[in-house]
């Protein structure tokens, strides 16, 4: 008789983007305050996790290379700190397929990290509330308690404060990242200039995708100018996405180098991204959707 299938969980690691980042201040301790508008998207990386004595990481995937499979990983570190916090002894067999790219400003080592703790938290069965579990996560990054919340959301804080957006529209995105890497630390090294709160008006409920792009455009993300000036690719990713037809808004997310640009609808943005993958083979592109809320 064959043996029963040895039970599997499946988590989903989303790509976060941030339509829009104001760096609103600078703490004591030298981190910085952010407002920034979030959202995820379809496109993802993918965890399996199996039952196993010991916590193992295998990965493989199309942006795997390079990626480092041993304790520097987020999804090791966010296994370990929750054995510890639960005092666990039991592991865990995770298999990470790596579609997002890395250290690229669309946070895909925290979502991969978020995923892994809701993912073993199902696997080990922890009574283990959402607010412990955010927490959790706030220690391993500042953008892994949003990943973990996984839907349009107001990030204000170091990353800790989240209200959610209601009302959203379903967002047909090109992601497209000119195969640099860009590490956060150093491009919030180079900005420069004053802080201040979020100058936007507030967001109208269910005020459609082409009103919700004109609101946009009225809005920025401050790591743009600096993560520019470190890698100039960035402003000819922007420009390429502006001038795609169809196009409504070109933009940076989080610290960069992935730029997105937002399409009235989903044909549109896919019939952009076969364009810009024949005019520029080396860059990724990625045609997607990021997910409204519109209940
Ligand atoms: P953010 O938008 O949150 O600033 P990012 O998209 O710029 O993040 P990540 O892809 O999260 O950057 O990677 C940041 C660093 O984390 C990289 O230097 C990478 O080596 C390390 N890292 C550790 N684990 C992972 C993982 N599972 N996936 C991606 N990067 C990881």
């Amino acid at each position: 008789m064959p043996a029963a299938a040895e039970p599997v969980v499946v988590e989903t690691a989303r790509a976060k983007l941030n339509l829009d980042l104001f760096v609103t201040g600078r703490r004591p301790d030298g981190w910085h305050e952010l407002d920034s508008l979030v959202v995820f998207a379809e496109l993802a990386d993918r965890l399996e996790l199996r039952p196993a004595p010991t916590l193992s990481l295998a990965i493989e995937g199309p942006t795997s290379p390079g990626l480092p499979a041993d304790e520097r990983n987020l999804v090791l570190r966010a296994a370990r700190s929750l054995q510890q916090e639960c005092a666990i002894e039991r592991g865990a067999a995770i298999r990470l397929e790596k579609h997002l790219p890395v250290a690229a400003g669309i946070g895909g080592g925290s979502a991969d990290a978020a995923a892994a703790l809701r993912g073993l938290r199902r696997l080990w069965n922890l009574a283990l509330d959402d607010e412990r579990l955010r927490e959790l996560g706030s220690r391993l990054g500042a953008d892994v308690p949003v990943c973990l919340y996984g839907k349009p959301a107001r990030m204000r804080g170091i990353g800790e404060r989240l209200d959610p957006v209601r009302g959203l529209p379903d967002l047909p995105l090109v992601l497209v990242n000119p195969g640099r890497e860009l590490a956060t630390k150093s491009v919030f090294a180079a900005l420069d200039g004053a802080f201040g709160p979020a100058d936007r008006a507030p967001l109208r409920a269910g005020s459609g995708l082409h009103r919700l792009a004109v609101w946009l455009a009225e809005s920025r993300n401050d790591l743009e100018p600096p993560a520019r000036r470190l890698e100039p690719a960035i402003g000819l990713v922007l420009e390429a996405l502006a001038g795609l037809s169809g196009c409504l808004l070109a933009r940076m997310s989080g610290s960069g180098a992935t730029c997105f640009g937002l399409f009235g609808d989903r044909g549109e943005a896919e019939t952009a991204a076969l364009l810009l993958r024949k005019r520029h083979p080396d860059w990724w592109v990625a045609p997607t959707v990021a997910f409204g809320d519109p209940r």
